[in-house]
């Protein structure tokens, strides 16, 4: 049996979030060989602080996630790693590095392992975010300290191990992790099964692999919840700050329309979220897509809402049109931030007049519009916040949710590659710290990050200050 997990913040609980391995369960259940998929959800904030997805309910909270370049929780990972090695408690000496409710995820996680069925000969396939790499170790672990005569192939997978290579050295030193996977999961995992492989590393590719799953992937669409389907891999653009760096493939639409009639079949779908990094890499993508939304809406008598995310520039008049008569309920628009002199140096391709133009064109058709703000991007001062924030609130109105984040710095991206050139300073793990597990001496292994010019800012006075006016318009969303 293969086993396929994937770990999801609460943000994503609305949503499956199981795409991915998904895709990656029917390709080996297509080959003949059974595949299970689940997800462990966690909660990043306190219950009384939001933990329920609550739109239009934004938190105050002073302990966002740290802004991660790689291994940010390599503390507590050692000391893990130290207590497998030693047959001790996998939790000892442990809570010294997390808060009290972070220790309750910590728990439920073991919690939730110790439940989880495995059979001997089983293979487990993680699909690995930054955030939780401590959480993927403590539950492969975990795992395999409570089944010692069971013999578990552990994978480790997944978008942000394709992007850091820090991360992919570092787990490849152990021997409790047997593989790991870069780019596409399909490939690899059926060359897993068969023991086709040379070396602990191995990389699939999206290239040359057209859709044909989606007309055979049946899913379990869940009561209430969004059914997620992608129409593309990756994005065209180049935004600087992003590690989006996938081939950008464009499904065939037939292929798609096919699989979302037998889905409705299957079960009446309410509501298609789009997971794409962008639906409408040019406005002709988008218009095919309505027109196939169309014709299953007339056709075949299916009735159901979309939500995507859109770049701005390629949503013109007609396409908003064609998007109300499709019955598109919200629209995500990375705006990051309303300043042209920013938007230039992250490469977003959009001005604010253009993001303003859209809004306005989505709101005439009764689209709401999901804002992504990103606080605290390179070169923004004070002043240039407090700018863009009262232009936030001028185009702000029923139809407008916002939602802020804080700038995170991830690997591999143009900015943490050429951080000298944005003011940035990436520093490494003290090297004795890092010495003091053998596996990984002598790696170095990046922890922070600041801005040269003002080494004590974090952003989070500007988040607050953005969440305090979202809190008392309840006109935004909280964002990881
Ligand atoms: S931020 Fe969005 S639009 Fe920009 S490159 Fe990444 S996925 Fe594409």
């Amino acid at each position: 049996m293969i086993k396929l997990l994937s770990f999801s913040t609460i943000r994503f609980q609305k949503l499956d979030y199981y795409v991915g391995i998904d895709i990656i369960k029917q390709y080996l259940v297509n080959k003949g060989y059974p595949t299970t998929t689940d997800n462990f959800t966690l909660s990043l904030y306190p219950p009384d602080d939001g933990a329920k997805f609550v739109v239009k309910k934004p938190i105050l909270y002073d302990n966002f996630d740290k802004a991660i370049p790689e291994i940010y929780q390599l503390q507590p990972i050692i000391q893990l790693i130290k207590n497998y090695q030693n047959n001790n408690d996998l939790l000892k000496d442990i809570s010294k590095y997390f808060t009290d409710f972070e220790m309750d995820n910590i728990k439920n996680l073991i919690e939730y392992t110790n439940n989880y069925k495995i059979k001997d000969g089983d293979i487990v396939g993680l699909q690995v975010i930054y955030r939780f790499v401590f959480h993927c170790l403590l539950f492969v672990l975990q795992l395999k300290k409570s089944n010692p005569n069971k013999k578990i192939t552990t994978v480790f997978g997944g978008y942000h191990i394709t992007e850091s290579k820090v991360v992919r050295e570092f787990l490849l030193k152990f021997d409790f992790i047997d593989y790991i996977v870069i780019d596409d999961g399909r490939q690899p995992m059926l060359d897993i099964v068969k023991g086709n492989t040379k070396s602990k590393e191995l990389k699939g590719s999206f290239v040359g692999l057209t859709y044909p799953e989606y007309i055979k992937l049946d899913r379990i669409i869940r009561k209430d919840k969004d059914f997620q389907i992608t129409t593309t891999v990756g994005c065209p653009n180049h935004c600087r700050f992003c590690a989006s760096h996938r081939h950008h493939i464009l499904y065939d639409i037939e292929y798609i329309k096919r699989y979302l009639i037998r889905q409705h079949k299957i079960y009446p779908i309410k509501n298609i979220t789009f997971v794409d990094d962008l639906i409408n890499p040019t406005k002709e993508r988008l218009k095919e897509i309505c027109k196939m939304l169309l014709e299953l809406q007339s056709k075949h008598n299916m009735k159901f809402g979309w939500e995507a995310h859109c770049y701005a520039l390629n949503i013109d008049n007609e396409l908003a049109d064609l998007m109300n008569k499709t019955n598109c309920k919200s629209v995500f628009l990375g705006t990051e931030i309303f300043d042209d002199k920013i938007l230039t140096i992250i490469n977003k391709g959009c001005l604010s007049s253009d993001y303003k133009n859209t809004i306005l064109k989505l709101t005439k058709k009764n689209i709401k519009t999901k804002l992504g703000i990103i606080v605290n991007l390179p070169e923004e001062t004070r002043e240039i916040f407090l700018s863009s924030l009262e232009k936030l609130k001028e185009i702000n109105n029923e139809n407008v949710i916002i939602i802020p984040s804080l700038f995170k710095l991830f690997p591999n991206c143009h900015i943490y590659r050429h951080p000298e050139n944005y003011g940035i300073k990436i520093i490494n793990w003290d090297q004795d710290i890092v010495d003091s597990l053998t596996e990984i001496k002598g790696m170095a292994i990046p922890k922070e990050w600041y801005y040269i010019n003002d080494p004590s800012s974090t952003g989070k006075n500007r988040m607050n200050l953005i969440l305090k006016y979202l809190k008392e318009t309840e006109s935004g969303d909280t964002y990881s």
